[in-house]
């Protein structure tokens, strides 16, 4: 197959991009090795192709939110969630403190309140973070194939960095959006960031979003299709946060990035898609991830809004 080589390609073209840098809120990021770079497509019949730094794991942040928001609609049911969480992009910063006007909902389930929310929403309202997270763990190694893990370094700094954070949760707590200690929200939240993977789990997770929620290797139905609709549409809107419209007219792939580097996408019935570069951008986006998937879009015409 010509995939490897052409995905090698790729990579040298945008290697030599070092604007932006990684996130420095906690020292684990701030720390990373931004030589880093990697891109695997997974399709849906299961065919994996990757190419650079595929093994090197990373915290999965904020690209969790997709598969935690079908975790909720699983565990409450849609309209419960619908009650609790908006689905309008904000056009804010992820880690706005904000509220939808009217509503008093956060906007959606692809910025931080309305994360902590879709957590919180995970097993039972009354449940312990720990509980909730197995679960988490449970669904997201199934979509990826293998046991992932928690990097316990990445948990214990952020907790140690979390003061937005539980702002946020306090917030939703003062809404009467949470119903459990907002701690205990924050917290479990916090753990669900801190899993790692490496870019061939996230192709294969995001192949499963693209297969109607089947994996496409175990064949087990992981989400139902129906939720599946439900997380790819509010990855087009706000998976790129106040980046979305940008990305959808420029890539056009239903999309989430995370403040690691990572970046998922996931074109429905064709393929899933990950890449790995630790340098964000002013939004919170990989740049040489966000290259690579305009690449990518662009060359084998990706780009959901056109007809192939
Ligand atoms: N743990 C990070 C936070 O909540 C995740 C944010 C992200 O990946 N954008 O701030």
């Amino acid at each position: 197959s010509p995939i490897p080589d052409y995905l090698k390609q790729v990579l040298e073209q945008v290697r030599p991009n070092d604007d932006g840098a990684p996130a420095d809120y906690i020292e684990t990021l701030a720390n990373a090795d931004t030589s880093k770079l990697a891109v695997a497509l997974a399709m849906v019949d299961g065919q994996v192709y990757s190419s650079g730094d595929d093994s090197v794991e990373f915290s999965i942040q904020s690209i969790s939110k997709a598969f935690v928001y079908a975790i909720a609609i699983e565990d409450a049911g849609l309209d419960a969630v619908l009650a609790k969480i908006g689905v309008e992009p904000s056009g804010d910063a992820f880690n706005k403190l904000s509220l939808e006007r009217g509503s008093n909902r956060p906007m959606n389930p692809m910025i931080n309140a309305g994360a902590i929310t879709a957590h919180s929403l995970v097993v039972a309202p009354n449940a312990t973070a720990e509980q909730r997270t197995e679960r988490i763990l449970d669904v997201l190694s199934r979509l990826a194939g293998r046991q992932l893990s928690v990097d316990e370094e990445v948990y214990e700094a952020e907790l140690r960095d979390a003061d937005r954070n539980m702002g946020i949760g306090y917030m939703l707590k003062a809404a009467g959006i949470i119903k459990c200690d907002p701690r205990e929200a924050v917290k479990g939240y916090i753990r669900q960031c801190a899993i790692n993977v490496n870019v061939r789990d996230l192709a294969m997770m995001s192949a499963t979003l693209c297969n109607a929620g089947v994996h496409p290797l175990t064949n087990e139905s992981i989400i139902p299709q129906a939720s599946v609709r439900q997380v790819l549409s509010v990855m087009t809107t706000c998976g790129m946060y106040d980046a979305a419209g940008a990305w959808v007219s420029r890539i056009g792939i239903p999309a989430k990035s995370g403040v690691a580097g990572g970046i998922i996408g996931a074109l429905p019935g064709q393929v899933g898609l990950a890449t790995f570069s630790p340098r964000l951008d002013a939004r919170g986006n990989s740049v040489r991830g966000v290259a690579i998937c305009e690449r990518l879009s662009s060359d084998m015409g990706l780009h959901m809004m056109d007809v192939s």
